[in-house]
């Protein structure tokens, strides 16, 4: 997995999701291809609607799967807001970030933070402003 990049489109579309759902934390969805680009964002609803936490909505975790998988690619990683700013994982994100290495995008204001999960212990590995 190389994704330190992801395209510009797609920060602005994570940064601009995160606004509209302040002050509740805003999450999502990345889709990577089989070459390691981040193809796709989907801007998703949190379910718990919490300014400090998020939960993706279950059936439109399901609705991404679905539509990754039919275009190629595969769910590999998330993003989801800090509105306070604070661009680096909470001890709740690291209490229940998945087990995997997947990408992990934490979106401000105008930026947005690239981590990888390296056996539990994130890993900046990237950050991209919005435009
Ligand atoms: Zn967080």
């Amino acid at each position: 997995m190389t994704a330190s990049r992801i395209d510009q489109r797609l920060v602005n579309a994570m940064v601009w999701h995160s606004r509209y759902e302040e002050p509740a934390e805003a999450c999502g969805l990345l889709a990577m291809d089989a070459q390691g680009s981040i193809r796709f964002v989907y801007c998703l609803t949190n379910s718990v609607e919490a300014t400090d936490s998020f939960t993706i909505a279950p059936h439109e975790y399901f609705g991404a799967s679905r539509h990754a998988e039919r275009n190629g690619w595969e769910i590999a990683g998330l993003f989801h807001s800090h509105p306070s700013g604070h661009l680096i994982p909470s001890a709740t994100d690291r209490s229940n970030a998945p087990g995997s290495d997947w990408l992990y995008v934490i979106v401000g204001t105008d930026e947005a933070r690239i981590f990888r999960l390296v056996r539990g212990q994130f890993d900046q590995i990237g950050a991209e402003r919005a435009s």
